[in-house]
C-alpha cells in the first residue's frame, strides 16, 4: 500500500539496535516508557495539534465508529498522527500531575500521516519520542529541563553512531507572545503576501507563522525581510531562551540560533528546536520538538507545562544506512608526501601498496599539510605520511581517522595494518 512498507530482515536487526541504544539512554536519563493507544478520539487531535495545521487539516486518518449497542455512542476516531497528544492526554487521565514529581515518558511506535511518500516520508512511519512533564512548582518550566532534553538528544545521536547532525533552536515565544508576533507578521506580510507561493498565501490567512517555513526559492528575499520573532518576546521568555542557550553552552553541545524554526504544531511555546542530517537530502529533518506550556490545559487538564521531541525513526535508518555507504567507498589509505622530494618515494610506495590490494589515494608534496588532511580525511580512512625520515626509516606514521590516533607502522607491516582498518 502507498506510503506502507514491509520491513525484513537483515534491515529490522538495525532498527532493534536503535531502539536498544535508545532504551539504554532513556534509562540513564531516568526516563520511563509509556504506551498509549494507536488511535485516539479525533477531537484529542483538534484541539491538541490545532485545527490549522498541516496534520489535522490534511493528514489524518479519520473514520467514524459506529456504536454497537445503545449503551455506546457513536464517535470519531483517528489514527495517532504524532504522540504527545496522545501522552498528555495520559496524563491528565491517570492524574500523573498529582505524584508532584515532573513525569519523564518515552514512547516507540508507528504514527499515521496520509502525506505524499518520498524518500523519507512515509504514511505509516515510526517514531521515538520523549516528554518531559508536570505541575510548575516540580520544575517543568525551568531552562534546565530544555537543555537536559537537547544534551539527551545530542548524546543519543552519538551513540547511534549519527555524526555530522546540526541543531537548530528558537524561541516562539509564551501564549502572549505568539499572538503579538502573529499580528506584526501579518501586518508586514500584507503589502508584500501577493507576490508569494500559493502555499504561502493560504497560509499568510490561515496560520502565517507557518510562512517561515517555505521553502521556495523566489520567496525567501521575501521572507528573510519579515519581522523576527525574537523582538516580540516579553523579557520572561527572552530570560528563558537565554537561559536554555547558556546551559547548552556550559554542557557542550553546539546548536545555532534560527529565527525562522517555528515548527508545524500550534501547541508550542518558547523553545522550539530541530535536529537535522545533510546525509537525508530533502526530509532532512532527524527530529523536532520543543515547549508546549498550554497542552494540557487546552485538552482540559491542570496548569503542566511539558517539553519534548519526536524522532523519524525510519530517517535514522536512512542516514545510518548512508553513513555505512560513505564509509564502504572510502580508500584505506591517502598517502601525503611531505614535500615535492617525496613525491616519487609515495609513488613507488602506492604502486607497492596496490599491487598488494590496498585502496589507496595519491597526494602530491604540493600540498600543504593541513590541507592534505582534510582531503585524506573525506577520501580515506587513514593518512600515511611520508617524509624523508620516514622514507629512509621505512617506518611510516599513519594518522587513522575514525580514532584520530596517530601511530608508526613498519612498512613491512603496513599493508596488514591497513587492509585490517575498519570502515
Ligand atoms: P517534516 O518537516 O519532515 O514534514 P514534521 O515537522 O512534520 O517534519 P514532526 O511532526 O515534528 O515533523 O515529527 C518529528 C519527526 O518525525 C520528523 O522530524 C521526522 O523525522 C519524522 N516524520 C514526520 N513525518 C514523517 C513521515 N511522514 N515519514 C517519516 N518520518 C516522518
Ligand atoms: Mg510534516
Amino acid at each position: 500500500m502507498r506510503g506502507t512498507r514491509d520491513l525484513l530482515p537483515p534491515e529490522t536487526a538495525l532498527w532493534n539496535r536503535i531502539e536498544a541504544v535508545a532504551r539504554s539512554v532513556f534509562e540513564r536519563y531516568n526516563f520511563g516508557e509509556i504506551r498509549t493507544p494507536i488511535f485516539e478520539d479525533t477531537a484529542l487531535f483538534a484541539r491538541g495539534v490545532g485545527e490549522e495545521t498541516d496534520i489535522v487539516s490534511k493528514e489524518m486518518y479519520t473514520w467514524e465508529d459506529r456504536a454497537r449497542a445503545q449503551s455506546e455512542k457513536t464517535q470519531m476516531l483517528t489514527l495517532r498522527p504524532e504522540n504527545t497528544a496522545g501522552v498528555v492526554r495520559a496524563y491528565i487521565e491517570h492524574k500523573l500531575g498529582e505524584s508532584g514529581q515532573l513525569q519523564k515518558l518515552y514512547y516507540i511506535g508507528p504514527q499515521f500521516r496520509r502525506e505524499r511518500p518520498q524518500k523519507g516520508r512515509y504514511r505509516q512511519f515510526s517514531q521515538i519520542g520523549a516528554e518531559v512533564i508536570g505541575p510548575p512548582h516540580a520544575g517543568s518550566e525551568s531552562p534546565v529541563r530544555d537543555a537536559e532534553v537537547l544534551e539527551m538528544l545530542a548524546t543519543l545521536l552519538d551513540e547511534l553512531g549519527i555524526g555530522g547532525w546540526t541543531l537548530k533552536i528558537n524561541s516562539v515565544g509564551s501564549a502572549q507572545d505568539r499572538p503579538k508576533y502573529i499580528e506584526t507578521l501579518k501586518a508586514a506580510l500584507a503589502p508584500v503576501v501577493g507576490q508569494m507561493c500559493g502555499d504561502c498565501q493560504r497560509r499568510a490567512e490561515t496560520n502565517p507563522l507557518r510562512v517561515l517555513d517555505c521553502k521556495v526559492a523566489e520567496d525567501q528575499p521575501i521572507i528573510d525581510g519579515l519581522p523576527r520573532i525574537a523582538d516580540s518576546l516579553d523579557e520572561a521568555s527572552k530570560a528563558h531562551f537565554a537561559a536554555v542557550c547558556a546551559a547548552l553552552d556550559a554542557s557542550g553541545v553546539p546548536y545555532t540560533h534560527d529565527h525562522r524554526l517555528v515548527r508545524g504544531l500550534d501547541y508550542y511555546t518558547r523553545t522550539t528546536f530541530e535536529f537535522t542530517h545533510g546525509g537525508l537530502g530533502a526530509q532532512n529533518a532527524l527530529l523536532g520538538g520543543g515547549r508546549y506550556d498550554g497542552l494540557s490545559e487546552a485538552i482540559g487538564g491542570p496548569k503542566a507545562p511539558g517539553i519534548g521531541f519526536a524522532m523519524g525513526e525510519d530517517r535514522l535508518i536512512l542516514t545510518l544506512q548512508a553513513l555505512e555507504q560513505a564509509k564502504a567507498e572510502l580508500a584505506h589509505a591517502y598517502i601525503a608526501p611531505l614535500g615535492e622530494g617525496q613525491n616519487a618515494a609515495a609513488l613507488k610506495l602506492a604502486r607497492k601498496l596496490r599491487r598488494d590490494g590496498v585502496r589507496v589515494e595519491l597526494g602530491d608534496g604540493s600540498f600543504r599539510l593541513k590541507k592534505s588532511f582534510e582531503a585524506a580525511d573525506k577520501v580515506a580512512r587513514a593518512m600515511v605520511l611520508l617524509g624523508e625520515d620516514e622514507a629512509q626509516s621505512g617506518i611510516l606514521t599513519v594518522k587513522v581517522f575514525a580514532t584520530g590516533t596517530q601511530t608508526k607502522v613498519a612498512e613491512a607491516e603496513l599493508v596488514a595494518f591497513l587492509t585490517g582498518l575498519a570502515g
